[in-house]
């Protein structure tokens, strides 16, 4: 069996994420999509914002930058711009991306930056005690939301697509082959890439909407994951709570450093 344990910072370890929780199979499958793309740890960086999802930074044996609440993105555009030739892969959450660090998101993928964005959507805010993120389904309970939230949530596939990004995907942490391909081929591509990896929280989710197994979790996800293909011919009204995986869109546009660099060709840097 191949180790991975190149790739992880034994020193750091063990993790702080609750037993069951689905983050370390999110980050697992970014590693060994990292592998595949062969991509090494010397060429390859890892930026986080804040949050559970976050943390993944701290363990992986990359170059990392784990930053302020929200601001992953602008971090990575940053990295980017300044050397292009770096694969960079941002961690975020669902609270961390779409809450506070909705701007940069939409303006990273507005901007077309040659990122690889992976949100591991846990449907709420974990760390700090089970608040509702932007992203927490629709009467689903939260400490902020006791009797059900009644904010509809954003789908952040449709948010990134609508906003420019040239390759939008969804997995899940039950079908990890899948969540790693979506990975694989998001880094493939040579603009703003989100993957949105659903997790399982069991702690601060689970509990407060009667599915604190983490198994019970994965179930869930395995019977409601619907592949794009049969997700586009379900009618609406059987969908319930299910939810499309799969590649749900894909494009080509000049990347955000690409285009600074013509810039800089006309104002003669390049001579
Ligand atoms: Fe994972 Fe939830 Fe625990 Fe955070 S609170 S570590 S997301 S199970």
């Amino acid at each position: 069996m191949r180790s991975f344990e190149k790739y992880f910072r034994q020193n750091r370890l063990p993790h702080l994420w609750c037993p069951g929780c689905g983050n370390g199979i999110a980050m697992k499958a970014i590693v060994q999509a990292v592998e595949r793309k062969g991509f090494t740890q010397d060429n390859t960086v890892i930026v986080s914002g804040i949050g559970c999802s976050s943390r993944a930074s701290g363990y992986m044996d990359f170059d990392t930058l784990h930053t302020a609440h929200g601001r992953a993105i602008p971090f990575a555009t940053g990295i980017k711009l300044a050397n292009p030739e770096l694969n960079v892969i941002v961690i975020t959450g669902d609270g961390d991306c779409t809450a506070i660090g909705g701007n940069h998101f939409i303006h990273g993928a507005r901007r077309n930056v040659d990122l690889t964005v992976v949100l591991f959507n846990n449907d709420i805010y974990g760390m700090t005690g089970g608040q509702a993120s932007p992203m927490t389904p629709l009467n689903k309970k939260a400490t902020t939301a006791p009797y059900g939230t009644v904010d509809r949530p954003f789908d952040a596939c449709h948010l990134a697509q609508a906003a420019g990004a040239t390759f939008v995907a969804r997995s899940t942490a039950y079908h990890v082959t899948h969540l790693t391909d979506m990975i694989e081929k998001g880094l493939s591509n040579k603009g703003f890439s989100l993957i949105e990896a659903v997790v399982q929280c069991p702690t601060a989710y689970g509990r407060k909407n009667k599915m604190s197994d983490p198994s019970k979790m994965m179930m869930w996800m395995r019977d409601n994951a619907v592949m794009k293909a049969a997700w586009d011919k379900l009618p609406a009204g059987d969908r319930g709570e299910k939810f499309e995986i799969g590649v749900l869109y894909e494009d080509q546009y000049t990347d955000y450093a690409a285009a600074y660099e013509e810039v800089i060709d006309k104002a003669g840097g390049n001579k």
